[in-house]
C-alpha cells in the first residue's frame, strides 16, 4: 500500500481512506464505496453502500440490473457531506453524464480525486468544474505531449462527406451518446441508428433531461435502405458488422490506432489531453500530484525542475 498524503492509501484495489473507512472506485467489493462514474473500471456491483450521483446510479442500474444490490446515497454536485467524519464534495468531471471529481478535506488539506475527466465541450454531460486543492490525484490516460485531441465536430464533418452508410464503433456509455448528439448537430439529414445495447443508455440520458437529438433503434433492413444512414454499435459487436460491405467502418477512440479492426479511426476522446491536463494542474494549485490510470512518467519529467511534486501510484 502506498500513502497518498496522510488521508488515503493506494493499492491494486484502488484508493482507501482509513480515517473515513471508505473506498473510492474500488475494484473489489467493499462496505462503503464512493463511485466517481458509471464506467466498468470504476463502478462495480456488490458493494454494501454506494455514494454516487443520480445519473451514475441509473447508468449502473441499467448495466448491472438485479446484480446491483447496494444501498444508494445520492450525491448532489457542490454539496458537502460527511463519510466517517471526512468532508466530501462531488464536482462535475465533464467525462460522461453524472461523472464526478471527489474532493475530500482532512486536517485543512484538500485532496481532489479527478476520476476520469475532460475539459473539452460536451453537451451530453455536466461541464468540468475547476476545483482548487493541495493534492491532486489524477488520471493520466493521455498524459503525453503527443496527445492533442482534435475538435470532434471537424472529425465527424469529414466522415459525413463519405456518401455511404457509416458504422461507428463506440463505447456504449458516454461516447455513443456524445456522438449521437454531435451527428444531430452537424448532419441532421442523416438518420442515426443505435444498437440495442446502446439504446438502454440513451434512454437513461434522455430521462436525465439530456437532448441527444433524433435517433432510431437499429433495424438491418432499414439501415441498408438509405446510404445516408449511420449506425452506432458498441465495441463488443463492432466486428460482426464486417458484413455490411459497403459501409465505412470507423472506431471512435482517443488513441491513434484502434484495437478493433476498422477502416479508420474517429478521433474523439472523453479524457483530457496533454495541454488540458497541464492547464488543470496549474489552475488547481496543487503542490502534489499523484497519478493513476495510464502513464505518469511524462508528467513527472515535465515538472522535474519546477512545479508540483509528481508521484506515480500505479508502478
Ligand atoms: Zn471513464
Ligand atoms: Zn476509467
Amino acid at each position: 500500500m502506498k500513502p497518498v498524503g496522510t488521508l488515503l492509501l493506494y493499492s491494486a484495489n484502488g484508493l482507501y481512506c482509513p480515517a473515513g473507512d471508505f473506498s473510492i472506485d474500488p475494484s473489489r467489493k467493499c462496505p462503503v464505496a464512493l463511485i466517481s462514474h458509471a464506467h466498468g473500471d470504476h463502478a462495480l456491483p456488490g458493494h454494501g453502500l454506494v455514494y454516487a450521483t443520480r445519473p451514475t446510479w441509473n447508468l449502473m442500474k441499467s448495466r448491472f440490473k438485479e446484480k446491483l444490490t447496494a444501498d444508494f446515497r445520492e450525491v448532489e454536485f457542490g454539496r458537502p457531506f460527511f463519510v466517517g467524519g471526512i468532508s466530501v464534495t462531488y464536482f462535475p468531471a465533464g467525462h460522461i453524464l453524472g461523472s464526478a471529481q471527489i474532493l475530500m478535506v482532512h486536517e485543512g488539506q484538500r485532496y481532489l480525486y479527478t476520476g476520469d475527466f475532460k475539459v473539452q465541450h460536451d453537451p451530453t454531460c455536466e461541464p468540468y468544474h475547476s476545483v482548487p486543492c493541495d493534492h491532486l490525484i489524477t488520471e493520466t490516460t493521455f498524459a503525453h505531449p503527443d496527445f492533442s485531441h482534435p475538435d470532434p465536430l471537424d472529425e465527424l464533418r469529414e466522415l459525413c462527406e463519405y456518401d455511404h452508410q457509416l458504422v461507428i464503433g463506440a463505447y456504449a456509455v458516454g461516447k455513443a451518446q456524445r456522438i449521437t448528439r454531435l451527428l444531430h448537430e452537424m448532419a441532421p439529414h442523416r438518420r442515426v441508428m443505435v444498437h440495442p445495447i446502446i439504446s438502454d443508455y440513451h434512454k437513461v440520458y434522455e430521462d436525465a433531461g439530456v437532448n441527444l437529438g433524433d435517433w432510431w433503434p437499429y433495424s438491418r433492413k432499414e439501415f441498408l435502405q438509405d446510404p445516408a444512414n449511420i449506425l452506432i454499435v458498441p465495441p463488443s459487436v463492432f466486428s460482426r458488422f464486417d458484413r455490411h460491405d459497403r459501409a465505412l467502418k470507423v472506431f471512435a477512440t482517443g488513441w491513434k490506432r484502434s484495437y478493433y479492426r476498422c477502416d479508420r479511426v474517429l478521433s474523439i476522446s472523453d479524457h483530457a489531453d496533454w495541454n488540458d491536463l497541464i492547464k488543470v494542474i496549474a489552475d488547481c494549485g496543487a503542490k502534489t500530484i499523484f497519478t493513476l490510470h495510464g502513464d505518469g512518467t511524462s508528467l513527472k519529467s515535465h515538472y522535474q525542475l519546477e512545479g508540483p511534486h509528481v508521484e506515480l501510484l500505479h508502478v
